[in-house]
């Protein structure tokens, strides 16, 4: 069979080492075997738990260097953004979530009207979900991963994790992380393309938290509706910056030249499209022109990961030139298969692919509007909806109007970067799916509510068993009427009167 894996560095054409593949028929065994670890992990106090995963960290933070180069060789983007927003963003991970797991699983006593439930007490516990399915992409080989597996192992799940078949050397590192610190079998490891991860999805497992493109989303979505599990899908985007008229020159050419090219473009969360009130649109142009310009090749920025993505990035810019848009930098492709300059392109139309479908490079599409209005209808007319940002110094202005944004993150004078604050949410709307990844919110999915009631209560029945009495009827309409905010003060001292006949005479 032929390999699945990627085989030569993007930066260099040099091979990679060879990676064996996970056999597809062997995945319900490694899902056995995870459930038969997880039980013992969930067990452990939480705190035992975050004292082993935060040793984690100091692996993480020991190995940065070479972490650093060997996902730059594999995926090709430079080494300083590995270091800065695979190795380094991840321990903020750790740290915020070994801190914080216990509290956020703590039971939680609910309140409960003594009067209706008398010698009850109900307590929410946040158990874990049970064993996991984590699919990820190549984009962020590092720091993706982690971002699912710190909180999902440290919340008691067992985890079967499947990297990208173009980045399975940093997916290795990942678990390699964990080794010894976990017991065996907590974290697994398959490694192989679309087949291995669509036999994961119907595996038994009790949750695919999976993070790729709209295409194979759809796959997974299908396979856990099939099985009846929940999934958590994070999918593609096509981020819009709004450059408001009394926008930060500067700021906005300098975040929005990194925001869209960070590596290569290949980020869920690059600007891809950059609407520029005509006020300001020429000098903004002007100045990221020159931002842009300035960018050194393999020291800013990398070459794509994949000879497909080179395609698909010629295609868009073609396609844009075609329909009468303008190449005002960039646009020719390395032939090397991989290289592709940092482009900006002024269009004057949404109605072709590159502000359209997800073009997944680095590639600056800016449309000149009349108004943050028209603006924000533009942004909001893409079929994904992850993040988006508005440039302006009225910052307040800005966040007004960040509600009216189809978007699961909002940034003002700043893009992209929030993926790496633990604490905040990650989440999208339409195609880009609903799955939640960072901060508290993340747990809903990795985790389930049990919800245990005691009752101590010895009197021999409630209000509410058998028998159907008249007298309990008369209770029912009784209470109906005392708890409407619309019944009269007769009506009320009537339902009071009836109360305290039936009552005696239910209980009889
Ligand atoms: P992809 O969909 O091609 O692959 C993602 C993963 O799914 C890989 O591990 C792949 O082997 C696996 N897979 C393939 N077929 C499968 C199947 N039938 N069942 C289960 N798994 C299967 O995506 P990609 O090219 O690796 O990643 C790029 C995409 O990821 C882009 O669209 C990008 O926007 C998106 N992304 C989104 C976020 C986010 O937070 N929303 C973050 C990073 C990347």
């Amino acid at each position: 069979m032929l390999s699945p894996f990627a085989d030569v560095s993007p930066k260099d054409l040099s091979p990679l080492d060879a990676v064996s593949a996970t056999d597809a028929d062997a995945i319900g065994d490694l899902v056995d075997r995870a459930r038969g670890a997880q039980r013992a992990w969930s067990e452990l106090p939480a705190y035992e738990r975050a004292a082993r995963i935060a040793k984690v960290k100091d692996r993480l933070l020991d190995r940065a260097a070479a972490l650093a180069a060997l996902v730059s060789r594999e995926v090709g983007k430079p080494e300083a953004e590995a270091l800065l927003g695979e190795v380094l963003a991840s321990a903020d991970g750790f740290d915020f979530w070994c801190g914080s797991i216990e509290e956020l699983c703590e039971p939680q006593e609910i309140a409960l009207d003594k009067l209706t439930y008398p010698a009850k007490r109900g307590t929410i516990y946040r158990e874990a979900r049970g064993t996991l399915a984590v699919i990820m992409p190549w984009n962020f080989p590092v720091a993706l991963p982690l971002r699912t597996l710190v909180p999902a192992l440290l919340a008691g799940n067992a985890v079967v994790f499947k990297p990208s078949e173009i980045s399975p050397r940093s997916g290795q590192a990942v678990v390699d992380l964990f080794a010894g610190l976990i017991p065996d079998g907590v974290l697994t490891i398959a490694q192989g393309g679309g087949d291995v991860g669509a036999a994961l999805c119907s595996a038994n497992v009790d949750l695919v938290v999976f993070t790729g493109s709209v295409a194979t989303g759809r796959k997974v979505a299908t396979a856990c509706a099939e099985r009846l599990v929940p999934c958590s899908l994070e999918l593609g985007g096509k981020d819009a910056a709004i450059v408001l008229s009394d926008a930060n020159l500067e700021r906005a050419a300098q975040g929005i030249a990194w925001a869209a090219l960070t590596n290569a473009g290949q980020n869920c969360a690059a600007i891809e499209r950059v609407y520029v009130e005509r006020g300001i649109s020429d000098a903004f142009i002007a100045r990221l022109t020159e931002v842009v310009r300035a960018l050194e090749p393999d020291r800013d920025l990398g070459p794509l990961t994949t000879h497909a993505q080179q395609q698909t990035v010629m295609r868009h810019v073609a396609d844009a030139q075609a329909s009468g848009a303008e190449v005002i930098l960039g646009g020719n492709a390395g032939e090397d298969g991989y290289r592709y300059p940092a482009t900006i392109v002024k269009v004057t139309s949404d109605d072709i692919d590159l502000m359209r479908e997800e073009t997944f490079g680095p590639v600056i599409a800016v449309r000149v509007v009349e108004s943050a209005s028209e603006a924000i209808a533009l942004a909001n007319a893409s079929k994904y909806g992850l993040t988006a940002s508005i440039w302006t110094k009225r910052a307040s202005h800005g966040e007004s109007l960040a509600h009216e944004l189809r978007a699961g993150v909002v940034t003002i004078n700043n893009h992209a970067f929030t993926g790496a604050i633990p604490a905040a949410p990650w989440s999208g709307h339409g195609q880009t799916g609903a799955g939640i990844t960072n901060s508290h919110l993340a747990l809903e999915a990795l985790t389930r509510p049990r919800f245990v009631l005691v009752d101590r209560s010895s009197s021999k029945r409630e209000l509410w068993w058998y028998p159907y009495t008249p007298a309990l009827m008369k209770i029912g309409l009784a209470m109906a009427a005392l708890r409407s905010g619309s019944t009269g003060l007769l009506r009320k001292i009537g339902a009071v009167l009836s109360l305290l006949g039936a009552f005696p005479r239910r209980f009889r």
